[in-house]
């Protein structure tokens, strides 16, 4: 999976499930930490940080991180943004496996991972109906990822994709929250004129 959607495809759904959490645009900087893992690469050594051996104790020091920096008061809301980071670094082996992975949870005690494969063909012109599915919509992969250093993709359609969607819903959220923000001021007003003018009758009285 590229870059862009281990970024912007957890950000979409924290984004949407709870739009409070980035109530400081300032959090959607921790979406970097879906790219944790693959720093592994970086070292030639595939497979490191896509363990629990190193996926554990990252998010347990990104939770208490967070935790020590909210009680001190030196940054607001610190404990939520410790987790949403260690969720954006479990987010990545979450994509990883969907995407075939290799994924070695338990390297270096076994090198072998796992990740899904989708092997179904759609076959035209297959008689009785003239269209036919074959083979298994899932499988499971179970394979060692590639020792050394390699390439990789670095952005491809559907990271372009997610960049689109979180866009289009974070975008979408903060104008119909600034038209709230503009109807409920003009309410006020409306409320302030009704006072007023019940001032105003009390005066004719
Ligand atoms: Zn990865």
């Amino acid at each position: 999976m590229d870059v862009l959607t281990h970024l912007f495809l957890p950000l979409t759904v924290a984004f949407a499930v709870r739009p409070e959490w980035f109530d400081s645009p300032a959090w959607l900087a921790l979406g970097v930490f879906g790219l944790f893992s693959d720093f592994d690469k970086f070292v030639g050594a595939p497979g490191l940080l896509h363990s629990l051996v190193g996926v554990v104790p990252m998010s347990l020091a990104l939770v208490g991180l967070g935790r020590v920096l909210d009680r001190r008061g030196w940054i607001d809301d610190a404990t939520t943004a410790g987790r949403l980071a260690a969720g954006f670094v479990w987010s990545h082996l979450l994509l990883d496996v969907i995407d075939g992975g290799p994924v070695p949870l338990l390297a270096p005690l076994f090198r072998t991972g796992l990740g899904l494969e989708y092997p179904a063909r759609v076959v035209f012109g297959a008689e009785p109906l003239g269209l036919a599915v074959s083979g298994p919509l899932v499988a499971l992969r179970i394979v060692a990822p590639r020792p050394g250093f390699n390439a990789y993709g670095f952005i491809n359609g559907f990271g372009i994709a997610s960049v689109l969607t979180f866009a289009a819903i974070y975008l979408g959220r903060r104008s119909r929250a600034s038209d709230n923000g503009i109807a409920s001021s003009d309410n006020g007003n409306e409320f302030q004129d009704d006072e007023l003018g019940c001032r105003d009758d009390g005066g004719d009285r």
